[in-house]
């Protein structure tokens, strides 16, 4: 193999019920000019039973699999499991057919627009974000990685050198909505144009970025039965990205009872009501914003990547 640049993979559907990426890379197929990429690119489906199925997954999660201890037991039969191993054997930086960056693309049911997803906020990751943050103007969500909570570890993303999770709302689950199709390839032009630029020379940091730190979830008030007892309050016309402030109202109980957020400082939700995360005990996450300063290193970082030679040629 024998390439100038470095190689990027694109992922729909590792969650088999988020059909809008799988879409997008469908049409991309049938028609080649849909989008111009600058460097080489791989499209592939994530999880392709689930897709099938039309489900979010099989036996687990595919976005939790990617831990070192899951990659590593070979004896680990879960479908996601195998397949995890199977997209890190292939196109991982050590793989078969090596890729350098990885953009993950989903979709939610929350009504939160278009977001990058930064986990672990390594430079190159925050570079990038920070060049689609000022190209398409997306929120960027950090979320921290907490290896004492194996279930919130095992990205997909984190098996690459660099890698994006793209998050578009709201869409239900399962189904083709051609507005939201038409917002994530907006977002995945940006994405390819920002990287077109970087090929160019001509990538330059914002000086400042707006992020929103994950600090954690509220679980839907339940009763001792574990029975949904509470909903978003409706005083709060939009709730993703907007500050929610102590004694703001948060859950509208049975009862009619209102419960205020009774946390110490002013937080801004994401992801609330997002459909997937019921069986994880999540209604809704929390984050704080913060300005910082995208690591100059890190769009080095990044641009080493994108002209890096394969490492297993
Ligand atoms: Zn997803």
């Amino acid at each position: 193999m024998d390439h100038q640049h470095g190689r990027l993979l694109l992922v729909g559907g590792a969650h088999g019920n988020e059909r809008t990426a799988p879409w997008i890379l469908q049409c991309w197929a049938a028609q080649p000019g849909l989008l111009a990429s600058p460097l080489p690119t791989t499209a592939c489906i994530g999880n392709p039973e689930a897709y099938g199925a039309n489900r979010r997954y099989m036996d687990r999660d595919l976005n939790r699999c990617f831990t070192e201890a899951l990659l590593k037991d070979q004896r680990c039969a879960i479908r996601e499991v195998v397949r995890a191993r199977a997209l890190v054997d292939t196109y991982g930086p050590r793989g078969h057919d090596p890729h350098d960056l990885v953009l993950d693309m989903h979709t939610t049911t929350a009504a939160m627009g278009s977001s990058v997803v930064v986990i672990g906020e390594r430079p190159a990751d925050l570079a990038w974000a920070a060049l689609v943050h000022q190209a398409v103007g997306m929120p960027v969500y950090l979320f921290r990685i907490n290896e004492d909570h194996p279930e919130e570890c095992g990205f997909l993303v984190r098996r690459w050198p660099c890698g994006l999770v793209l998050e578009v709302g709201p869409v239900a689950q399962g189904i083709v909505d051609t507005g939201t199709v038409q917002k994530t390839t907006a977002c995945l032009e940006g994405v390819l144009a920002v990287l077109g630029d970087c090929l160019a020379g001509k990538a330059r940091l914002p000086e400042t970025m707006a992020v929103h730190h994950h600090l954690g979830s509220l679980d839907w008030p339940r009763d001792s039965a574990g029975r949904q007892i509470g909903c978003l309050h409706p005083d709060r016309p939009q709730w993703d990205w907007t500050p929610l402030r102590p004694g703001d109202p948060l859950f509208l109980m049975e009862t009619g009872e209102t419960v205020p957020y009774q946390g110490e400082e002013a937080v801004w939700p994401v992801f609330c009501n997002e459909a997937s995360y019921g069986e994880k005990g999540i209604a809704l996450s929390l984050t704080r914003r913060d300005t910082i300063t995208p690591p100059a290193a890190g769009l080095e970082d990044l641009l080493g990547l994108l002209g890096s030679q394969p490492q297993n040629p």
